[in-house]
């Protein structure tokens, strides 16, 4: 049930060195040529090496507990994966049409700690370890780099936090709440948000440390906060060539690349008070943003709900239609996070 504008894929992360030293199971096996993602239930791991042996022939028999799930994708990606192979894999075709004048959009989605942000931005000092951001920007720019002398390019970033529903500039923090609005010829927009004209791929870097500094105040708090707040970093491509009858045309191409808000059930730890609001409407995003995703696959819905949180009202124009988007499910391999990675699993799944 593939569908050309909507690719989900799931990339688990390597064990830390504390998780190695901890001595935890891992209990997920990417098989790639399957596209498949197999995860077994711990309970059946404890030392029972004759329950171990037996896991695989009861999966289709509902009286007797499955002791493993299989999940398929687009595409799967294990610790071995470097972050070109992802990059060139799920994000190079949508940027590709971006610079072609369609829209797209780029999530990374799952529990905090699995490698969202490092899939999104990685390690930036390392040419390697650099994730899906700067290495649009370098594909971007070399793009722009190879144009012929009648074309013309203007490249623009913005970049945005929404945390609690409240929308936020991280390009001009001190904006203060920002308001979605509608007009009949640019269709929805956030009012007063700050765009930034870039020239080379060093600008665009220096804006994205700007916008990771306004995140948050401390660097011990960024986890804590990053794992609240979805970020949208937004790159607009515009190209304008002439042709040769004199006659100028304009195509526009807009890329949001998401980081998401951690998708651990964040009502479970006993919150109350502002936590619990807060909990609850990450929660709710993200539930709307996987019902968006999944009514654009199931083709028979005719009603998208897009209204239903902030996040998909943004993102309205860059999903579904001609769009292109790609989800990008993370993983931690550790049988301590199973209940987390079955649920992050089960939501890739629907939204296939
Ligand atoms: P998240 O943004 O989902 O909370 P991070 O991207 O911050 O998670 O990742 C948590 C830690 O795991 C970081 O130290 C990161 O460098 C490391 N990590 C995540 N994914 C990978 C990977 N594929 N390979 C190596 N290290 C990874
Ligand atoms: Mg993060």
């Amino acid at each position: 049930m593939s569908n050309e504008c909507v690719k989900v894929v799931v990339r688990c992360r390597p064990f830390s060195e504390k998780e190695k030293d901890e001595g935890h199971a891992n209990i997920i096996k990417i098989n790639k040529d399957a596209g498949s993602v197999e995860i077994k239930d711990p309970k059946y791991l404890l030392g029972n090496k004759e329950n171990n042996n037996t896991f695989s022939n009861n999966s289709n028999n509902g009286d007797i507990e499955q002791t493993s799930k299989t999940f398929t994708f687009d595409n799967v990606f294990d610790e071995n994966t470097t972050q070109f192979e992802l990059y060139n894999t799920t994000a190079r075709p949508i940027v590709d049409s971006v610079l072609e004048g369609y829209n797209g959009t780029i999530f990374a989605y799952g529990q905090t700690g699995t490698g969202k942000t490092f899939s999104m931005v990685g390690d930036r000092e390392k040419k390697e370890l650099r994730g899906i951001i700067p290495n649009a920007f370098d594909h971007i720019f070399s793009y722009i780099g190879r144009g012929g002398p009648d074309k013309k390019y203007l490249v623009r970033v913005s970049y945005l936090e929404i945390y609690n529903e409240n929308i936020k500039d991280l390009l001009k923090p001190k904006s203060g709440k920002l308001e979605i609005k509608e007009s009949s010829d640019i269709g929805l927009y956030v009012k007063d948000l700050s765009n930034f004209v870039v020239k080379d791929v060093q600008e665009m870097d220096r804006l994205m440390t700007v916008g990771n500094k306004n995140r948050s105040t401390g660097a011990t708090q960024m986890n804590a906060h990053s794992s609240r707040s979805h970020s949208i970093f937004t790159i607009t491509v515009e190209a304008s060539e002439t042709d040769s009858d004199g006659q100028e045309h304009i195509r526009a191409g807009k890329l949001h690349l998401v980081d998401l808000a951690g998708s651990e059930r964040q009502t479970k730890t006993g919150a109350t008070g502002d936590r619990l609001k807060e909990a609850t409407k990450i929660n709710l995003s993200l539930s709307a943003l996987g019902n968006v995703i999944s009514a654009l696959v199931d083709r028979k819905s005719s009603h998208i709900p897009y209204r239903d949180s902030k996040l998909t009202r943004l993102l309205q124009d860059s999903l579904g239609g001609n769009a292109k988007t790609v989800m990008i499910a993370t993983l931690s391999p550790a049988s301590y996070n199973y209940d987390e990675s079955l649920s992050t699993l089960r939501y890739a799944n629907r939204t296939k």
